[in-house]
C-alpha cells in the first residue's frame, strides 16, 4: 500500500489541479462551502464563484447573520438552490455551537449533509481516512480492484470503500483524496482511460485485464425531459412582474416571472390563464419575442419570452412589481435571466 501512496502522491505533485478550495487554509468552513457548491455543479463553474462567495461570507458567523435572500442571490448560477438554504441553516447551527463536528453521525444530522458530504468533510476538513465516494473515486477503486460491479450499488460501494479506506489510512487522507479525484477526472476517465500515463498502471487489475473501460461503468442515465415554455415579461410603470417560488421543489425560494411550461408548446388560452392567475388585467402584448432555453440536470426548457405592457395595479399576492433596484436585491434563477435581457 505504501508504494501505491507514494506513486499517487508523486503524480499528484506535478499533475494535480490547482482548485481554489484546495488552497490553504483548508478550514472546515471553506471545505463545507466548496462541497455544497460542488454537489451537482461542475468544478469549473464552482471555481469561478467560490472566492467571491467567501469574500462576501467569510465564515460561519457571517453566513449565519446574512438574510437568506442575500445568500440565494450570491448562489445565482450555481443551481440547486436548496443547497444554499441548507448551507445557510447549517451555518446558523455551527455559528451557535462553535465548531463543525468531526463525528459522522453528527455531520449527517446537519441540513444538506448526506453520506457523501459527511465523508468529504471528514477527509478534507479533518484529514480522516473516510473515502468520499464520488463517481471518480468509485471508478478508480473498482478498476484498481478489477471489480465488475456496477458503481453506486451497495456491493460496489462496499468494495470501493474497503480498498480506499486502506489507501487513505496509509497516507495523508486529504491529499490522497484530491489525487484520486484528479486521477479519475483526467486520466482514468469513463470511456478512454489513459493507462499508459497512469501512476497506478502496474497495480491495476482492470488495465491488466486488457479492457479497463469495461470496469466502473456508470449506469445509463434516464433521458432528460424536454419541456416548452412561454415566459412573460410583463412591464408596468412600477417595474417587472415577478413572485417568489415555493420553498420546496425546483428553484425553491427563487423568484419567477409569469410563465407557462409543459410538454407541448403552450397555447394562447394557457397564456391568458396564467395572466388571470397573477391578477393582471388588460395587458397589451407588444408582439416582441425572443428565445429562451435552459438545461437542468434532469430536464430542458426551450421556448420564448414575450413582452407585455400592463397598468401598475397591484397583482395577486405574492406577485410584485420589481423595479431595477428591487431586481438587484432578489435571487433570480439563471433559467429566467432571458426575461431581463432586453432592458436591464
Ligand atoms: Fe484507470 Fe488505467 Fe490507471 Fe487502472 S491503469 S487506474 S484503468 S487509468
Amino acid at each position: 500500500m505504501q508504494d501505491l501512496v507514494r506513486e499517487l502522491l508523486d503524480w499528484f505533485s506535478f499533475a494535480g489541479r490547482d482548485l481554489p478550495w484546495r488552497r490553504p487554509p483548508r478550514t472546515p468552513y471553506r471545505v463545507l462551502v466548496s462541497e455544497m457548491m460542488l454537489q451537482q455543479t461542475r468544478a469549473d463553474v464552482v471555481a469561478q464563484r467560490f472566492q467571491a462567495f467567501l469574500d462576501r461570507f467569510p465564515d460561519f458567523a457571517a453566513l449565519a447573520a446574512a438574510p437568506l435572500d442575500d445568500v440565494l442571490r450570491a448562489w445565482e448560477g450555481l443551481g440547486y438552490y436548496r443547497r444554499a438554504e441548507a448551507l445557510w441553516r447549517t451555518a446558523g447551527i455551527i455559528a451557535a455551537r462553535g465548531t463543525l463536528p468531526r463525528a459522522r453521525e453528527e455531520l449527517l444530522a446537519l441540513p444538506g449533509i448526506g453520506p457523501y458530504s459527511a465523508s468529504a468533510l471528514r477527509s478534507f476538513a479533518f484529514s480522516l481516512p473516510d473515502p468520499a465516494l464520488d463517481a471518480n473515486l468509485r471508478r478508480v477503486a473498482l478498476r484498481l480492484a478489477g471489480e465488475r460491479l456496477q458503481p453506486g450499488t451497495r456491493e460496489a460501494d462496499s468494495a470501493a470503500r474497503l480498498l480506499l479506506g486502506a489507501l487513505l489510512a496509509a497516507g495523508p487522507p486529504a491529499l490522497l483524496s484530491d489525487a484520486l479525484m484528479d486521477l479519475g477526472a483526467t486520466v482514468c476517465t469513463v470511456r478512454r482511460p489513459q493507462c499508459s500515463s497512469c501512476p497506478l498502471q502496474a497495480r491495476c487489475a482492470a488495465r491488466i485485464s486488457g479492457e479497463p473501460e469495461a470496469f466502473g461503468r456508470p449506469p445509463v442515465r434516464p433521458a432528460r425531459r424536454h419541456l416548452q415554455i412561454v415566459a412573460l415579461r410583463v412591464e408596468s410603470e412600477s417595474g417587472l412582474l415577478w413572485r417568489p417560488r415555493p420553498r420546496k421543489g425546483l428553484l425553491a425560494g427563487l423568484w419567477e416571472p409569469p410563465h407557462v411550461l409543459g410538454p407541448v408548446r403552450p397555447d394562447e388560452d394557457a397564456v391568458a390563464s396564467v395572466l388571470r392567475e397573477w391578477g393582471v388585467a388588460g395587458a397589451r402584448d407588444t408582439g416582441e419575442r425572443w428565445p429562451m432555453a435552459h438545461a437542468f440536470t434532469h430536464q430542458t426548457w426551450t421556448g420564448e419570452v414575450r413582452r407585455l405592457v400592463a397598468r401598475a395595479e397591484p397583482p395577486f399576492q405574492p406577485g410584485r412589481w420589481l423595479d431595477a433596484e428591487a431586481l438587484q436585491a432578489v435571487a433570480l434563477p439563471s433559467a429566467f435571466r432571458a426575461v431581463l435581457s432586453k432592458v436591464w
